[in-house]
């Protein structure tokens, strides 16, 4: 640590405007965090069964030693939840730094480094949940022990969540919740996973922040049938009424629906397409796409695609485990996610028409509604504005993400919640996430750190 009394006083001077957080030992502060992202990866919180107690025990023991005020909040046996707030003066609402701390399974024989080292190589540090998200956990606890040692003034409270079981089921954010409601009592904003600094090429293109996600729907389809032999076909068998929904599932074409958020962020980045055909299209794509030959060329984009519509996957099928037995009985698995504005009751009566069999069965096996919040905010406002300072002409883009996160719980209690996490990743590095030898650049840390303290600082 090296906090001399006069830095002090130019912090507190220059954050009454625009603090240029100059003063900071940024190369410190970034082995700070880089040497936390590697204790926290090397605390092996593989959901199941999870274990975010040791990780939340861990940050708890650092942000006790800085003097600042936690709560160590269990979930279930060996699984917590760490509560941490900083106050401000009152005069603004609270803004929240959200993280998660177990991580999904490694493979250790793909990996070319075990998976729960935190080895440092080539100036990254590799190890399951370096990008997902412990990098940024470790972001944002380095955050708070900073703004606690230089004691910057704080109109919002800064409260520090890093919950448990994000990756199967979200009990740790639904718990703060349901259990604790009081302690994010008023919080305007919230910060969490999602979108990234995206680069293509090794040009920095856009800075993106979800503001809004869809839900996932997830469905059992089953059909009935009489049972029998495999060797006298059986023409309304269970699989074969399940084929032929199938296929009038597959081929439904869902209506296009263009969100604002999504709307806006392609009109942003049509500037920047080299195609002119794009340019065009970007511009205005909710005319675009009422073009049934630039629709055809749009929607060829899977990621656009499945932005502008809800959509469906067959995920998993199922008949009789013995070859020649017909099954009583098949089922389909369906993974559907659904635009905001859409509900599953909804969405489960259209499908119902498209499936045209009254004697099918669909079952929910999980099911959430989507949610979104205004991308015209204070911290909206925040971000663009270190963003300008980082790279001028740089645009910063609302965007929909197509997975879940805990965004979508916190939205639901009227916390205006966006995914960012200014880490510049091209789409190599963003697979790594969930997949093998994932890792996050020493360098990616420390830009993190200090885009997001600047945004903090900016807000209050
Ligand atoms: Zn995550």
């Amino acid at each position: 640590m090296r906090i001399h009394y006069p830095v002090v006083v130019i912090v507190l001077l220059c954050c009454a405007g625009t603090c240029p957080a100059a003063d900071i030992d940024w190369t410190k502060a970034r082995a700070e965090a880089v040497q936390l992202l590697q204790e926290l990866i090397r605390i092996d919180t593989s959901n199941p069964p999870g274990n975010e107690r040791a990780a939340a025990l861990h940050i708890q023991k650092l942000l006790e030693a800085e003097g600042i005020e936690t709560k160590l909040l269990e979930v279930a046996p060996a699984r917590a939840n760490l509560y941490a707030r900083i106050k401000g003066d009152g005069s603004r609402r609270p803004v929240i730094l959200l993280s998660h701390t177990d991580v999904v399974m490694a493979e250790p024989e793909r990996w070319s480094v075990p998976p729960f080292s935190g080895e440092i190589r080539d100036g990254f540090v590799y190890g399951r949940g370096a990008s997902d998200m412990k990098g940024t956990a470790a972001v944002h606890v380095t955050l708070m022990r900073l703004l606690k040692r230089l004691n910057i003034p704080l109109k919002r409270d800064v409260i520090l969540l890093a919950v448990a079981d994000e990756e199967a089921g979200g009990a740790g954010a639904r718990s703060i919740i349901e259990n604790h409601p009081e302690l994010i009592r008023g919080a305007e904003f919230l910060l969490n996973e999602g979108d990234v600094a995206y680069v293509k090429n090794g040009e920095l293109q856009q800075y993106g922040v979800d503001v809004m996600e869809k839900a996932a729907l997830w469905l059992r389809i089953t059909a009935k049938g009489p049972a029998g032999h495999g060797s006298i076909p059986l023409e309304d068998s269970s699989v074969n009424r399940l084929l032929k929904a199938l296929n009038r599932l597959r081929v439904w074409e869902t209506p296009i629906s263009v969100p604002p958020a999504v709307a806006e962020g392609y009109r942003i980045r049509a500037a920047l397409q080299s195609d002119p055909l794009l340019r065009t299209a970007y511009a205005n794509l909710e005319k675009s796409l009422r073009n049934p030959a630039l629709r055809q060329k749009l929607l060829t984009d899977s990621t656009l695609n499945a932005e502008v519509r809800n959509t469906l996957t067959i995920t998993g099928l199922h008949g009789s485990d013995k070859v020649n037995v017909i099954p009583g009985r098949a089922w389909a698995q369906i993974d559907a996610r659904l635009l905001p504005g859409e509900t599953p009751a909804g969405f489960i009566a259209k499908l119902r028409g498209v499936l045209s069999d009254p004697g099918l069965e669909i079952e929910i096996i999980e099911g959430s509604t989507p949610t979104s919040s205004s991308a015209n905010t204070a911290l909206m406002s925040a971000i663009r504005a270190v963003a300008a300072r980082r790279d001028p002409g740089v645009p910063v883009i609302p965007t929909m993400l197509t997975s879940s996160t805990d965004s979508s719980k916190f939205r639901t209690v009227g916390i205006t919640a966006y995914g960012f996490e200014p880490f510049k990743m091209d789409d190599g590095e963003l697979d790594r996430s969930h997949g093998d030898d994932e890792r996050l650049s020493v360098e990616n840390v420390g830009f993190a750190l200090q885009f997001l303290y600047e945004v903090i600082v900016e807000l209050n």
